[in-house]
This record gives structure tokens, C-alpha cells and sequence, in this order.
């Protein structure tokens, strides 16, 4: 791939984008692990979205990979091979919609770039209940809406009503999609090659000082049982399916089979949490995925329950990363 004469035609063609070259994956994931990719662009509005996609994606040949904040993002240390879109500080909308169909309900409307910290602060700003267990959930609205983020019973699929996108690759852009797919960590757009632009959350009215105790209560569950100290990606594996229709959680198994305080060079199956591989400093991606293989083979062995990462992968092809 010329990066060079991408690099070139979006520079030319989207003046005010913002765009690096060679810029470091670790400054971009909350592991704080990755190398480089060539090209990066940050795009400020929708316009500068469509641009970029119409470039790569039509003139290039080329299929960005989106990303939000990267804290659910595992980068190879020798870098990923590809364009990466970051929805951050633009695309950082939100705002409260008129009242619509539903009555008694009230919408928010967030960009992609929105975190969902800030969205759920809004939301209690505003008096409206639903949001609260996405207050600790550092990602940003479009990785959020991707992965079903989700915590304390509660998930973004409960609560969007529609999910604006622009699908990749294609000339017709932005689309709407009304109650969209979601499951367990999962979201039609995982199937789609979309870069997702905007959400729509229904919410309900509720007691402010109601919502901000169950933020606060949550946010205190939160300090007492994550490794927050550490650079992480949150729960590396996902919950696996029921047992004889009880919950199994991985936490829970990792902890049984005493992997608490696992290490591989710098990574660590967490002390304080077990679902948790913290970077104890300078932990390449190498020592991390090393680390959920034995952890993954350990938990295998022992209980017969096979482990699914949750963390995304990104550059691992051809490297005999089998996870
Ligand atoms: C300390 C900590 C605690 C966490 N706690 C939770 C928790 O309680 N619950 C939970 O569910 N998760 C949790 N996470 C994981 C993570 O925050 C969520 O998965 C979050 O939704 C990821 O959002 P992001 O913006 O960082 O996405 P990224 O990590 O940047 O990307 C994740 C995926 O979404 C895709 N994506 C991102 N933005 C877009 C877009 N605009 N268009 C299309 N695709 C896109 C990417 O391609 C990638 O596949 C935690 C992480 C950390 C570090």
C-alpha cells in the first residue's frame, strides 16, 4: 500500500482534517501498548468522515479500521497495517431532542466521539434516568454502541433507539438504523462495516438525586474492585454462557484457579481483580496476549470452559497469534 499518496490525496482533498503519519497505537489504548500506524485521521464533523471514507475506501481501495477511545483495544507491538479513524474530540455532539412520539420519554442524541462518562453526566443533568451504569465506562459513545458496552445489569442496547452510520464501503452515505441488533457485548454493526457517527438514547424521567446515588454508588463499586491504577482494557474475557442455566462468570473462574497475580514480562492477571490483565509498566502486547493464553488454557484445563477474549485485536494477523 502507498501510505505516502493516501496520505497526499486526503491532505488534498480534506485540507483541514487533522492527520498523522506513523503515529504510536500506545498513545491511543488505554493499555497503552501498540505500535505504530501509518496513517491516522481525527475528523472534526461528518463532513471530514465522508471525506476520508470516499478516499480510502473509493479511490484507495483501503478499509479503515474506526475507533473510539481504545480502551477496549489490543494493538500489536509491531504496529497495524492500516488507516485508523478516530472519532475523539470531534463528532462530540449531544444534545436533548423535542419531545417526540413516545411520551414520557425524552431523547439524547450523542456523536460518536461523545464518552459515555460525559453522556451520562448529560443525561443526569437533565434528569433522566437509564444511564447510570455507563458513568465508569471509559470508551467513547461509538465504541460503546459497537461492543453493547454494558455494566451493573445495565446496556447502551437497552436504552438506543437509533444508531446513525455511514457504511464502508459506499456511496450512499449516512444511514439510520431504528432499534438496532444488540446482544451480550455484541452489536449488528460488529457484522457491518460501518463507522457509526451518532446514537439516539431513550430515556425516562427520574429523581436526579435517585440517578446521582446510583452513579456514585457505582462509581464507589468501581475504585473498590478495579484496578484502576493500572492500564488496562477492562475485562479481558467476556462472561461465557451459563452453566446448567446458572451465571459463570470469568473473574470468578481465573480466581478459582489461582491466576490471581499471573505474570508474563510486564502484564499481570490483576490482585485486585481477577477479570482484569493490568499493565504493571512497560507490558508489550506479546507479554499480554501471552498471558491470556496460559490464563485461557489454565481455566480450560481446569473447569472445561473455554474463555473469549472481549479486548478487540488489531495487527495480529500472520504473527501466529492463535488466541
Ligand atoms: C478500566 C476499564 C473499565 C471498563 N469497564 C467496562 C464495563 O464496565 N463495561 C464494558 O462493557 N466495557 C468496559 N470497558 C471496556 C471499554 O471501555 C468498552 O468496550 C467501550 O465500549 C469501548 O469504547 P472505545 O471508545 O474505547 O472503543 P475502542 O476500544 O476504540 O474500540 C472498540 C471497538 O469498537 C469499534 N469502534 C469504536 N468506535 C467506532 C465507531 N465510531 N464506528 C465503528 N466502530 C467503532 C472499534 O473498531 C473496536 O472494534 C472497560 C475498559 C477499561 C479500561
Amino acid at each position: 500500500m502507498n501510505w505516502n499518496a493516501l496520505y497526499d490525496r486526503l491532505r488534498e482533498q480534506a485540507p483541514s482534517l487533522e492527520l498523522r503519519r506513523e503515529e504510536p497505537m500506545s498513545r491511543h489504548t488505554s493499555f497503552q501498548v501498540g505500535g505504530p500506524a501509518p496513517i491516522m485521521a481525527l475528523p472534526k464533523n461528518e463532513e471530514e468522515v465522508q471525506q476520508v471514507l470516499s478516499v480510502a475506501v473509493l479511490e484507495f481501495g483501503v478499509k479503515p479500521f474506526f475507533m473510539g477511545r481504545g480502551t477496549n483495544l489490543l494493538v500489536s507491538d509491531q504496529g497495524a497495517d492500516l488507516l485508523a479513524v478516530k472519532a475523539y474530540d470531534g463528532l462530540n455532539r449531544l444534545e436533548l431532542l423535542p419531545e417526540g412520539e413516545w411520551p414520557g420519554r425524552r431523547t439524547i442524541a450523542a456523536g460518536s466521539g461523545v464518552s459515555l462518562a460525559r453522556l451520562s453526566k448529560f443525561a443526569l443533568e437533565q434528569g433522566l434516568a437509564g444511564l447510570e451504569f455507563a458513568q465508569g465506562i471509559p470508551g467513547s459513545v461509538g465504541g460503546g454502541v459497537y461492543m453493547n458496552a454494558g455494566a451493573y445489569g445495565g446496556e447502551l442496547g437497552q436504552v438506543i433507539s437509533s444508531v446513525s452510520s455511514v457504511s464502508c464501503p459506499s456511496e450512499e452515505f449516512v444511514r439510520e438504523y431504528v432499534n438496532p441488533q444488540f446482544s451480550y457485548r455484541h452489536s449488528q454493526f460488529q457484522e457491518q462495516d460501518d463507522f457509526i457517527l451518532r446514537a439516539c438514547f431513550s430515556l425516562e424521567p427520574g429523581d436526579p438525586a435517585e440517578i446521582k446515588a446510583k452513579m456514585e454508588d457505582f462509581a464507589q463499586r468501581r475504585r473498590e474492585k478495579q484496578p484502576l491504577e493500572y492500564p488496562s482494557a477492562g475485562s479481558t474475557f467476556k462472561r461465557p454462557a451459563p452453566v446448567d442455566g446458572r451465571p459463570v462468570y470469568a473473574a470468578a473462574l481465573i480466581d478459582q484457579c489461582g491466576l490471581k497475580g499471573l505474570t508474563v514480562g510486564g502484564a499481570q492477571v490483576s490482585e485486585k481483580h481477577a477479570g482484569f490483565i493490568v499493565n504493571r509498566g512497560r507490558a508489550t502486547c506479546k507479554d499480554i496476549i501471552e498471558l491470556m493464553a496460559q490464563v485461557r488454557d489454565r481455566v480450560f484445563k481446569e473447569t472445561g470452559i473455554t474463555l473469549e477474549p472481549e479486548v478487540r485485536y488489531l495487527g495480529m494477523e500472520g504473527e501466529g497469534w492463535n488466541f
